[in-house]
């Protein structure tokens, strides 16, 4: 019992060498923030990376959705998915906009595409799903309605670094896609974030907002906020993205022991997305009734594992939320586990996990 101690998630830190030679990089220019050589660098190594056209790195992704709710222009009504982090209902409403929640698909996790149509009224301004866990969402039915109803598309794809859907990186959906490179997701630059768009005018809008709306020292393009991110948040990023492939292809490594260790059992695994290049960003499990859930949390941390729920509660079931009851979403976040996924981790430690969450299955 004298094991090192399992968290859901360990952070990725490169070579320390690696960091110190883009120090010593900014120590010759001085320059530490305001769109400087390493904040351009990693810009562009992403937009190839990610294979996009417009990608503008930011200082969270919490701030990606809101300079995207703005970037916009939404008001009144935006669809969105219950069953995601808090900040993808939580920056809806600081823009000064409502939350209207449509149920999951329970087999995606993702907002369900034939219920958003009985959702929109005259108010109604955008979409904002998630790609939850880096699942995609139904990103040609979702694409049509918003046609038909003339309403923006924004896709919270903080999960999806990485992935791609009919050979499409998944980031290149919607008017907006937005990323989150905090140090609990699968690529970081500490905090960190990205706005990706494959239209042009919308990137200017978006480049100036994130800086404040300057355009140059001393004139204004119009409202924006702080949404810059630093040389040092910059250099993480460039150290990190060399690595990417081998963090990806461990992480499949331990998913698919996980799948075969807890096979057989009446855990309710989902299944890969179809047509989908899958980033392994997480492992979720379904357990029959939140009972289990909490016998087997209990009985992980007592052997030094420790686990969050991802996602818990729905957020229908926000304080701030009212007579929006999402049924679906509220069941499966009651009775679902994320389990752990890191660059790090060993056969020896999946199996010590699954044969714990085996033996208090009921
Ligand atoms: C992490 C996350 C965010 C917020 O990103 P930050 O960089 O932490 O601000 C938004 N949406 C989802 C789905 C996330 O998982």
């Amino acid at each position: 019992m004298d094991q090192d101690p399992i968290q859901i998630t360990k952070t990725y830190l490169p070579d320390i060498d690696d960091y110190i030679e883009y120090l010593r990089l900014i120590w010759e220019t001085n320059q530490v923030t305001n769109n400087g050589p390493l904040v351009q660098l990693l810009e562009e190594k992403l937009r190839i990376y990610l294979d996009v056209q417009y990608l503008f790195f930011v200082s969270n992704g919490t701030i990606a959705l809101q300079i995207a709710i703005k970037a916009l222009g939404l008001s009144g009504e935006i669809i969105t998915t219950p069953y995601s982090y808090v900040a993808t209902t939580s920056t809806v409403i600081w823009e000064g906009c409502l939350p209207k929640f449509v149920d999951i698909d329970p087999e995606t996790m993702c907002i369900d595409p034939d219920r958003i149509e009985q959702a929109i009224n005259p108010q109604t301004s955008a979409i904002l799903p998630t790609h939850v866990y880096g699942f995609p969402c139904s990103v040609e039915k979702i694409n049509a309605i918003a046609k038909k109803h003339n309403l923006r598309v924004i896709y919270d794809a903080a999960h999806t670094f990485g992935a791609r859907y009919k050979g499409k990186p998944l980031v290149s959906f919607g008017d907006i896609s937005t990323l989150s490179f905090h140090a609990t997701k699968l690529f970081h630059t500490v905090e960190g974030g990205a706005l990706i768009t494959n239209n042009k005018e919308l990137g200017e809008r978006i480049a100036y907002m994130r800086n404040f709306g300057h355009k140059g020292k001393e004139k204004y393009w119009g409202l924006g906020i702080n949404g810059k991110n630093s040389e040092l948040h910059a250099a993480m990023g460039l150290c990190i993205l060399p690595h990417i492939d081998e963090i990806i292809r461990h992480r499949k490594y331990i998913s698919e022991l996980y799948r075969n260790l807890l096979n057989g059992t009446n855990l309710i695994i989902p299944a890969l997305p179809p047509l989908t290049d899958y980033n392994y960003a997480y492992f979720p499990v379904l357990f029959n009734s939140e009972k289990d859930l909490i016998k087997i949390l209990r009985a992980l941390t007592d052997q030094n594992i420790f686990l969050r729920r991802y996602f818990y509660p729905s957020l229908s079931r926000l304080p701030y939320i009212k007579d929006q009851p999402m049924p679906i979403s509220e069941d499966i976040s009651r009775r679902v586990l994320c389990l752990p996924l890191s660059h790090d981790l060993n056969k020896e430690q999946i199996s010590r996990i699954s044969k714990i969450i085996k033996g208090n299955l009921s």
